[in-house]
């Protein structure tokens, strides 16, 4: 060390705080890395890894990027999950004794990016703190660009603890999730974090989690003496969770951020609960494959104008709410602009003017919003007064709430007007960004300055007639500031008095003692307005900020706004109705329709139908019908129907009346896990063990063909088991689609379970798929049929055909049957073979035992 270059000292000394980041450390117009960072980084980023001495024997290995294109480069490593420590000279270098001071001044961190060139506008970018212990979880997540803070609390025993961890992150998709040590170690659950949802997982630092600690730093954040209004009194979880997170972003950020002030405590049974499975498989806001957003249902429902908007659309869609009367008032106010269309138009045509207001006052708490930024602040400013009106306008009683709550932010609206040029530069350090009328001593600046210049103008003219020369003229650089120039052909009429300063090929520059004087009042202006008009850029800036809260406010009803008039929009668009809602459990749906697949089948080709269930005789369909008939997409139909009610959407149906449910739960398909090491049949179970423990009366669930993924006998008796389970003890509304035709017994037998149908009609060899439910049981699977439809080649099917005669031949279904049968009634069976009789009831001992002890066993399964 003692070797070292002095800055080589300063560096180490500084990287020695910061070892976990890669340190992008100013030297002139560069951010350099050095040893380790520099290797890493220079191949991270493909830049060339060169060296510089720094007192030792061997050159330190370095790269660098130059700072004014370091955000791209700093873009880049974040995403890959890297945190970048940004340092910079912190005293001016003029007056600095020995080396410059540097210190870190924020460190970039996946969850706390706020590069909006990087970040996706209808996308949040959450970083996320969790606190566990045996009894409790407290999570909390933020989105630095928008002010968002959110913490929630669970306290039950360990395993549901991760069950409702893992249901919360899939909604959430926190970017970076910071976590205590007793979660960190459990290093399972960490990896299948990661993995699951993407996020870069760090240990924090445990003093952090003292609730003193964490309740000062809230506390503190919030600028309040007590955290009663939050509603986070006795949430031990929530605050340490929260206090840590806001320990964080002080440690990372290293500036006060104003926009975080205020935090909302929600508990989870305030939403529909949604696990992970059924987000994916109802495809809510991406889609499976392609994980892209169009194909989803928020793709679909994104008729917002404004990425506010957008964001919460998404959160709307991912947070449906349970609360009925909450509903209503949506539905109510969707269903004014749905009846006052005009009124929509209206409100898209102002929200053309809306900028991101959520992430201009981010780049405001940054210090890294221009003037520009401002601009587009007061143009969405400026429509608020009409919005109001309209607002107030309504019938809807949230509407006219919003449009009461609606600060018209007039004052923010006159001093941008006020202050700021209407098309300013990008850059804030260069000048013209000011009105003259905002600043006597600006305007008299400026006065002077374009007097002076209207002085070296009319010398122009004055010494082009003084001298005769008629190409003389007046210039201005960089290096020799004013200048007179004359070309080479005119030289003999040069005055004396004129100073030769520069030579150039064609012709020479001079200046005059007055020019000079009057360049120096110019120039002296200019620097002058610069520095001023910087200066009032920055107070006006501040005082914004001392306003952030009522612009975060109206941002909000914005926002809010503009989800309604989507809702509107979609449902105008494509035919939808308002929903009925009730608390009797009862979901009935006429001509309903599964919204993205019709619009991708073309107009009018979707086959509408209808459904009937309630907590009573039609608690459990069992859909049959073969491959291809339009199982899963009335499932799936009628699962997003109820969510989209329970958002506030209309729906796509003729009729429909929604009963209000807790949990939607789909098993849909075989979605693959392997990278986790578990088998597709493993995957399904677990699922299905998930169902079964958490589903309650009041859930729906969807279920395609489980027990596809083992031997005929075993799935079949899983489905009839599972069946059986959730008709006994959970009760839930489930729609099940099979191919085991047996499971079509069960109608008639247990109460609330009925058979239905997707009809296919024949013709010929073929057949026509009719996409109609209907009430029955299918009795041919078509499966040669529908391989016949997908094109594979005539032999196969022809010898498909001649199998399957033999194997029918052969009775093994009837064999399935019988034991099936017994199954169900629950009794030894001594009446198949008489003379075998030891050995028949030997066997389905075995086999009852293994019925008793399916749904333990299924229930067993661990699903983390
Ligand atoms: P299954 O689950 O029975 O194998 P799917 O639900 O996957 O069948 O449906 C197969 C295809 O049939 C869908 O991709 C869709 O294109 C079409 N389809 C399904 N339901 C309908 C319907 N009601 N009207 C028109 N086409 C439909």
């Amino acid at each position: 060390m003692k070797n070292l270059t002095p800055m080589m000292q300063q560096y180490l000394n500084i990287k020695e705080k910061y070892k976990d980041t890669i340190l992008f450390f100013r030297l002139g117009d560069f951010y350099e890395m050095f040893f380790d960072d520099a290797i890493l980084a220079s191949k991270e980023l493909e830049i060339t890894l060169t060296g510089r001495d720094c007192g030792n024997k061997e050159r330190a290995p370095m790269c660098g990027v130059p700072f004014h294109s370091a955000d791209a480069y700093i873009a880049k490593l974040v995403k890959k999950g890297y945190k970048v420590a940004i340092c910079e000279q912190i005293e001016d270098p003029s007056k600095a004794k020995g080396i410059v001071k540097r210190d870190v001044v924020r460190i970039i961190t996946p969850g706390t990016i706020t590069d909006t060139k990087v970040l996706e506008d209808k996308n949040n970018n959450y970083l996320c703190s969790i606190y566990m212990d045996t009894n409790g979880i407290g999570i909390s997540y933020v989105d630095v660009t928008t002010g968002e803070l959110y913490t929630t609390e669970i306290k039950c025993n360990e395993k549901r603890l991760i069950n409702i961890l893992f249901d919360e992150l899939a909604k959430i998709r926190p970017t970076e999730i910071i976590l205590n040590d007793y979660l960190y170690n459990k290093k399972d659950i960490v990896k299948i974090i990661e993995n699951k949802f993407n996020s870069i997982v760090n240990l924090y630092c445990d003093w952090s989690y003292e609730y003193n600690d964490a309740k000062e730093a809230i506390l503190n954040q919030m600028s309040v003496l007590s955290l009663d209004g939050y509603g986070l009194n006795e949430k031990v979880y929530s605050v340490l969770s929260l206090g840590t997170l806001i320990n964080y972003l002080n440690e990372t950020q290293k500036i006060s951020l104003n926009h975080l002030n205020n935090v909302t405590f929600y508990t989870i049974d305030n939403f529909m609960m949604l696990d992970i499975n059924t987000r994916i498989n109802l495809e809510l806001t991406e889609t499976i494959r392609g994980k892209s957003k169009k194909g989803s249902l928020f793709g679909l429902l994104d008729c917002t104008s404004t990425s506010m908007g957008g964001r919460m659309l998404k959160r709307w869609i991912e947070e449906p709410l349970i609360n009925i009367e909450d509903i209503k008032r949506r539905l109510d106010a969707v269903d004014y602009l749905f009846n006052n269309f005009m009124v929509v138009d209206e409100i898209k045509e102002l929200f053309k003017n809306v900028y991101d207001i959520e992430r201009i006052i981010g780049k405001i708490v940054y210090g890294t919003c221009n003037a520009r930024d401002l601009i587009s602040l007061k143009k969405s400013i400026s429509v608020l007064p009409t919005i109001k009106k309209i607002l107030c306008k309504t019938s809807s009683e949230l509407l006219l709430s919003l449009g009461r709550e609606l600060d018209t932010l007039k004052d923010i609206y006159e001093l941008i007007d006020n202050a700021i040029i209407d098309e300013p530069p990008i850059s804030i350090k260069e000048g013209n960004i000011i009105k003259d009328k905002y600043s006597k001593e600006l305007f008299e600046l400026r006065e002077a300055a374009t007097k002076g210049k209207e002085w070296i103008y009319k010398l122009e003219q004055n010494e082009k007639e003084r001298t005769g020369i008629k190409s003389l003229k007046v210039g201005y650089n960089k290096v020799f500031g004013y200048y007179i120039e004359v070309t080479k052909s005119n030289l003999k009429y040069v005055p004396d008095e004129y100073i030769r300063k520069q030579t150039l090929a064609n012709a020479e520059r001079y200046i005059t003692p007055e020019l000079k004087e009057m360049e120096a009042k110019i120039l002296g202006a200019e620097d002058k307005i610069v520095k001023l008009e910087y200066d009032i850029f920055l107070n006006i800036r501040d005082t914004i900020k001392n306003q952030i809260k009522m612009i975060q406010k109206s941002a909000k009803i914005v926002a809010v706004l503009d989800v309604f008039c989507a809702f509107a929009i979609t449902a105008y668009k494509n035919n939808y109705v308002k929903p009925k809602l009730n608390l009797d459990g009862i979901i009935q749906i006429k001509n309903g329709r599964h919204p993205v697949v019709e619009k991708t089948i073309g107009e009018n080709l979707f086959i509408p139908n209808d459904t009937y269930l309630d907590n009573g005789k039609n608690r459990i369909a069992i859909i049959t019908g073969p491959n291809m008939a339009g199982k899963s997409t009335y499932m799936r139909q009628v699962a997003l129907i109820t969510l989209m009610a329970h958002i506030g959407s209309f729906v796509p149906a003729d009729d429909a009346n929604i009963g209000i449910v807790d949990r939607i739960f789909t098993r849909v398909g075989a979605s693959d896990n392997l990278s986790q090491g578990q088998s597709t049949f493993m995957v399904e179970m677990s699922e299905v063990a998930n169902i079964l423990n958490n589903g309650t009366k009041n859930s729906l669930i969807i279920l395609d063909e489980i027990g596809r993924g083992t031997s005929t006998f075993d799935g079949l008796s899983i489905a009839w088991a599972v069946i059986e389970y959730i008709s006994d003890k959970i009760k839930a509304k489930t729609l099940f689609a099979t191919h085991y035709h047996e499971l079509s017994e069960l109608e008639g037998k247990i109460e609330g379970i009925n058979n239905f149908r997707i009809l296919v009609k024949e013709k010929g060899d073929d057949i026509i798929f009719l996409r109609k439910i209907d009430k029955g049981s299918a009795d041919k699977s078509y499966g040669i049929q529908v391989a016949k439809l997908a094109g594979v080649p005539i032999e196969v099917i022809k010898r498909a055909k001649e199998i399957l005669h033999k194997l029918e031949e052969t009775d093994i279904n009837n064999t399935a049957l019988t034991i099936d049968k017994n199954i169900n009634k629950n009794i030894n069976v001594d009446d198949a073979n008489e003379t075998n009789e030891n050995q028949n009831e030997y066997q389905l001992d075995i086999f009852n035992l293994k019925y008793n002890n399916l749904i333990d066993r299924i229930k067993s399964i661990d699903i983390m």
